[in-house]
């Protein structure tokens, strides 16, 4: 078998591209373009990169994007009044900062401040407990798009074995959480997990987020599965990969995302989602 593959990149575009037209039509009614603030702190490269992209791509699709590049030796308090005050804008509807953040700033309090109605990053503990119980709001970008992608590739979730690799709170958990919701029968493995292969092999849906350039040999991928590799892994040669051993996982599997074109614009498309939505429905 060869995997057909998911093109994130060509879902998330159809995604913009629906998100820009919602945008034209808010306009066309009077009302104000939809506000994301993007606050990075520090210079590190990839954060770098993933901001520039999310501002980008704010204005591609036509919404006010809000910029705030403070320095490494920000305060947590300065932080934290920066977003009380992004709290009480009436123009932004979406409040990110991006992770991770220096070692001196905890990013639990700082991710709580974020007044939930503008936490489109979706990792404030008031949207993922209404994931946990199955009334989500706004919903973690990654875990979300995967699912996106998935139903525009038709491919049916419930009653099917799931296994997601990784357990972290901005992808693994809420992943685990959105195959739940999907009707899926849910694995969720770790560091921790004994025998990862047996529960990879058993995978009618696998999801793998953990962060290890080639981790999950293709041989491990059962015939006419679905793979989504969430992973991003910088080699030595530049070139970026992801967590699974695509060639060879692409003969067994059914469908397979590819690295990058994959999961990565659908966490950004999902971004501008959430933040249309928290417009839309959720401005105070
Ligand atoms: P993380 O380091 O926070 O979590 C990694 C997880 O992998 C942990 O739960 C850990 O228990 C698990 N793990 C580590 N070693 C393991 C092992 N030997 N067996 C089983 N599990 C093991 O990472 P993260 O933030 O969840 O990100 C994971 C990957 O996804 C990274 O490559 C990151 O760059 C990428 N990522 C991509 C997107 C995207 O938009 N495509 C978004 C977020 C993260």
């Amino acid at each position: 078998m060869t995997a057909q593959i998911i093109d994130g990149k060509a879902i998330a575009a159809e995604l913009k591209q629906k998100i820009r037209a919602a945008t034209q039509m808010r306009l066309a009614t009077g009302k104000r373009p939809p506000g994301l603030a993007v606050v990075l702190i520090g210079d590190d490269p990839a954060s770098k990169v993933y901001v520039g992209s999310k501002r980008r791509s704010c204005e591609e699709v036509g919404f006010k994007s809000e910029s705030f590049d403070l320095p490494a030796s920000t305060t947590q308090e300065t932080l934290l009044e920066v977003i009380s005050t992004l709290n009480q804008d009436d123009e932004i509807d979406g409040i990110l900062v991006q992770l991770p953040l220096p070692s001196h700033i905890n990013a639990d309090v700082v991710i709580e401040h974020i007044a939930p109605h503008k936490d489109v990053d979706g990792f404030h503990p008031y949207n993922i407990g209404r994931l946990v119980q199955r009334n989500p709001q706004l919903r973690p970008c990654t875990p979300k798009g995967v699912i996106t992608m998935l139903q525009s590739s038709g491919i049916e979730l419930k009653g099917k074995e799931a296994v997601v690799v990784g357990a972290s709170n901005i992808v693994g958990r809420p992943m685990a959480l959105e195959l739940l919701l999907a009707g899926c029968t849910t694995t969720v493995c770790h560091r921790m997990t004994k025998d990862l292969e047996a529960h990879v092999r058993r995978a009618e849906i696998l999801v793998v987020a953990v962060g290890k350039a080639n981790f999950i040999p293709g041989d491990w991928i059962r015939d006419g599965a679905v793979v989504i590799d969430v992973g991003i892994n910088r080699l030595e040669n530049g070139t970026l990969t992801g967590d699974v051993e695509f060639d060879s996982a692409s003969q067994k599997a059914a469908w397979i995302t590819p690295v990058p074109g994959g999961v990565g614009p659908m966490t950004v498309a999902t971004l501008l989602e959430n933040t249309l939505f928290a417009a839309e429905h959720l401005h105070i």
